[in-house]
């Protein structure tokens, strides 16, 4: 099955991915203009503007998800960088959360990191070796024997999260 096959109808009992696991989500509709996402632990909560033509409702709330992805994407990813800068004793410069097609993140020369918002919808040990793989290029700009037997040393398990990328990677979309 090729993964594009689906398209979402983002209709109420549809299922979305948040940190390794698949939600329900229900919409309801309000009176002002904005869309908001509330996400309850158990569920995803979508308040749209009655006036939203069905023609329109699949774009607009596809924007505030992809918009809800990104923030949350960046505020986990953050915390789980400043944990592990603090464990390794490492400093980065500047952290960005992108749109990217192919990669889960990069480290700059500046060390600035970028990460893939995609990755908020994977579970939190595979976040983290993405994080910890960025973390440990801001001392190694390479993927070098010593590269790799640091990021061991902080994720032993890491070529199971690297498995995990590979075989459901192309799968995390809206
Ligand atoms: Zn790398």
């Amino acid at each position: 099955m090729k993964v594009d096959a689906y398209k979402r109808d983002w209709e109420s009992g549809e299922r979305v991915l948040y940190r390794g696991k698949k939600y329900n989500i229900r919409i309801f509709t309000h009176k002002e203009k904005t869309t908001s996402i509330n996400f309850n632990g158990k569920r995803f909560e979508i308040f749209i503007n009655e006036n939203v033509s069905t023609n329109d409702r699949k774009t607009v709330i596809e924007n505030a998800f992809r918009k809800w992805y990104m923030r949350t994407a960046y505020e986990s990813i953050k915390e789980r960088l400043d944990y592990y800068c603090k464990i390794i004793g490492l400093n980065y410069n500047n952290l960005r959360i992108k749109e990217q097609k192919t990669r889960w993140g990069s480290c700059s020369k500046k060390g600035n990191l970028n990460f893939n918002w995609k990755l908020i919808m994977s579970p939190p040990w595979v976040i983290d070796y993405v994080v910890v793989h960025e973390v440990c290029h801001l001392r190694y700009l390479n993927h070098s024997k010593e590269y790799w037997a640091m990021v061991e040393m902080y994720m032993p398990n890491y070529k199971k999260a690297q498995e995990w990328l590979k075989k459901n990677g192309l799968g995390l979309t809206l």
